[in-house]
C-alpha cells in the first residue's frame, strides 16, 4: 500500500533555499578541489522540509528518467537514507554524478511549484547528498543475478555504456565494456573537471559496475582492433551496444586556425583531466597554455575550459560568444561560478579571424559585434552582425568549444547506417541497421546531457533483453 505523504502549503516552508557550501572564488581558482563541498545532514533535512510533497509532482514529469522525487525526499525526512537512495536508483544509477552535473534548472527544479513564489526545492543538491552517502558508505544494490548464457559487448564507457552494461549484467548477461581510452567513464572522466566531478565519484560508479561482474577492457579502440561485424560474428557477442559519444571537435573554418596556440576544448580538458597536465612535471603532459586565453562558445564545455585555464595559471580568460547570457546553453551555476572566478564575458561577439604574431603563433582575435534577430531553427534568436563593429582582442591561446560531432571510426569501419550528420541511425528502440546491434547517447543524438545518455543506455538495454528473449530479475 502506498503511504500517504504529508502535503504542505507554501506558507509553511522556509522561504530560503538551503545554501550550498562552496570554496571562495579567490581560493578555488588556484586548486582543482571540488568547488561545492555538499550538504551536511542538517542542510539536507532542512532543504527536504521545503518540499510540498505534491501528489501530482511536476518535477517527476520534468525529470528525463522520472525519479520519484517526493518519494526520495520523504525518505530523507524519515531519515531512511538508504531507502532514499533505493528510490533514486530505481530510475537513475548515478545520483552522485547527476546530482552534480544535471541541468536541474531546466528539468525538475525548473517546474517545481515552490519556484513560482520562492526559490525551488534544491532537488539536485539533495540527490547529490544521497548519492554521496552511497559512495562514502560503499552501498550497493543487492541484486540476485541468474546467468542466462548471453554474451553482450558494450562499446564506450560513458554514461550511456555504463547504464546499458549495468542493466544487462543485472539481467544475467556476461557483459564486456570496450573503452578506447586508458580509463573508463567517457566525458565524466576526460571532459568534466575534478572541481565539478571528482574522480573518486566516477571510480565508485565503475566499481559498482565491476561488482555486477562487468568486465571493462580499456585501451581498446573498436573499429581498429576489431569491427562491430566481427563482434557479432566471430567474437560471438549475442548483442552489442554502441555508446561512443560525440567527441570530435568542431572548428569554424576561419583564418588562423592552423596557428600555434589554437586547440579544442576537448584536447585541453583531456590533457588536464585524464592526463593530469596540471600536475606537471609529476605527470609528463605538456600543455603550452598561454597567459591570455580566449575560449569560443558558452556551453558547459566552454565553462569547463575557461575555469581549467584559470587553474592552470592563465592571467586573463575571455569567453567569446555570439549570443547573450540568456541563450547560453551552459548550466546557470557554471556561468555564475566562471564569472565569480574572473572570466571576462564578451557576449554578442563573433570571431572573424585568429591573428598571427608573424612567427606562426596566436597574437589575438579579430571579432565583430552581433545583435539578436529573429529565432532560428533551434528556437534561439539568431545573431546578426553589426556593421562596422569589428574589434581586436589580444590573446595567445584560442580554445574552440562550439560543439562536437560524432566519433567517426565506427562509421568508417563498419557497414552501419549513419544519418546525414554522421551520427548512428536507429529506430525508436535504438536498434541500428545491423541486427543485434543497438546504439544510444551522444553518438545517436549529438552532444546532449549525462542523464539523457544514461536514459538511452537503459532504453537500449530493455530492447536488447527483448531481442535476446531475457526476462530480467524482478520484472
Ligand atoms: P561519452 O561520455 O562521450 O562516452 C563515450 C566513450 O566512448 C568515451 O569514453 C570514448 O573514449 C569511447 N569511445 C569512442 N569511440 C570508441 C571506440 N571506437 N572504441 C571504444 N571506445 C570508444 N552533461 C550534463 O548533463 N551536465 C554537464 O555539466 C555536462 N558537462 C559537460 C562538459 C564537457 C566538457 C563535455 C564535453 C560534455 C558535458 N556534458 C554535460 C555532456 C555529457 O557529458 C554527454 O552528453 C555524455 O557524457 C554523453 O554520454 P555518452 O555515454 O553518450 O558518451
Ligand atoms: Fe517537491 Fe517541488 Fe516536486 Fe512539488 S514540484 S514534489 S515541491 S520538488
Amino acid at each position: 500500500m502506498t503511504k500517504m505523504r504529508k502535503i504542505k502549503k507554501i506558507r509553511d516552508i522556509q522561504p530560503e533555499r538551503t545554501p550550498m557550501p562552496v570554496q571562495e572564488p579567490a581560493e578555488r581558482v588556484h586548486n582543482f578541489d571540488e568547488v561545492a563541498s555538499g550538504y551536511t545532514e542538517a542542510d539536507a533535512l532542512r532543504e527536504a522540509e521545503r518540499c510540498l510533497m505534491c501528489p501530482k509532482a511536476k518535477c517527476v514529469d520534468a525529470c528525463p528518467v522520472s525519479i520519484d522525487i517526493p518519494g526520495f525526499i520523504d525518505r530523507i525526512l524519515e531519515k531512511d537514507y538508504r531507502g532514499a537512495w533505493e528510490v533514486i536508483t530505481d530510475a537513475n544509477l548515478m545520483p552522485a554524478v547527476c546530482g552534480r552535473v544535471c541541468p536541474q534548472e531546466d528539468q525538475c527544479e525548473g517546474v517545481c511549484v515552490v519556484g513560482k513564489k520562492l526559490a525551488p526545492v534544491a532537488v539536485g543538491r539533495l540527490e547529490r547528498w544521497v548519492g554521496d552517502m552511497a559512495v562514502n558508505g560503499g552501498w550497493t544494490a543487492e541484486t540476485r543475478i541468474e546467468p542466462n548464457g548471453k554474451k553482450v559487448g558494450i562499446v564506450g564507457s560513458g554514461p550511456a555504456g555504463i547504464a546499458c552494461a549495468a542493466d544487462l549484467a543485472k539481467a544475467g548477461c556476461e557483459v564486456t565494456v570496450f573503452e578506447a581510452l586508458h580509463k573508463p567513464g567517457g566525458v565524466l572522466r576526460y571532459g568534466i573537471p575534478e572541481f565539478r566531478l571528482p574522480d573518486c565519484v566516477i571510480d565508485a560508479e565503475i566499481e559498482n559496475l565491476k561488482r555486477l561482474g562487468v568486465k571493462v577492457e580499456c585501451n581498446t579502440l573498436v573499429g581498429r582492433l576489431f569491427t562491430i561485424e566481427q563482434m557479432v560474428g566471430e567474437m560471438s557477442f549475442d548483442a552489442v551496444f554502441i555508446g561512443t559519444g560525440a567527441g570530435t571537435p568542431r572548428f569554424m573554418g576561419i583564418d588562423g586556425e592552423y596557428l600555434n596556440g589554437v586547440l579544442s576544448a576537448n584536447e585541453l580538458l583531456t590533457r588536464c583531466n585524464l592526463m593530469k597536465a596540471g600536475d606537471f612535471p609529476r605527470h609528463d603532459t605538456p600543455l603550452g597554455l598561454g597567459r591570455r586565453v580566449a575560449v569560443i562558445g558558452a556551453g558547459n564545455t566552454a565553462m569547463d575550459a575557461m575555469r581549467v585555464s584559470l587553474r592552470l595559471g592563465a592571467d586573463t580568460v575571455y569567453c567569446v560568444y555570439r549570443r547573450t547570457f540568456d541563450e547560453s546553453p551552459a548550466r546557470l551555476e557554471e556561468i555564475e561560478h566562471a564569472e565569480e572566478e574572473g572570466v571576462e564575458f564578451h557576449w554578442l561577439s563573433a570571431p572573424l579571424e585568429i591573428l598571427d604574431d608573424g612567427a606562426g603563433n596566436v597574437r589575438g582575435l579579430r571579432c565583430q559585434r552581433m545583435e539578436l534577430g529573429e529565432p532560428d531553427d533551434s528556437g534561439r534568436r539568431r545573431p546578426v552582425p553589426v556593421e562596422g563593429s569589428e574589434y581586436g582582442l589580444d590573446c595567445d591561446t584560442v580554445v574552440y568549444a562550439i560543439g562536437t560531432d560524432a566519433n567517426p571510426i565506427i562509421g568508417q569501419t563498419s557497414g552501419i547506417e549513419l544519418n546525414q550528420w554522421g551520427f548512428i541511425a536507429t529506430d525508436e528502440n535504438l536498434a541500428t541497421s545491423i541486427p543485434g546491434v543497438y546504439a544510444g547517447g551522444d553518438i545517436v543524438t549529438g552532444g546532449a546531457t549525462v542523464i539523457l545518455a544514461m536514459g538511452a543506455g537503459r532504453k537500449a538495454a530493455r530492447a536488447m533483453r527483448e531481442h535476446l528473449s531475457i526476462t530480467p530479475n524482478g520484472d
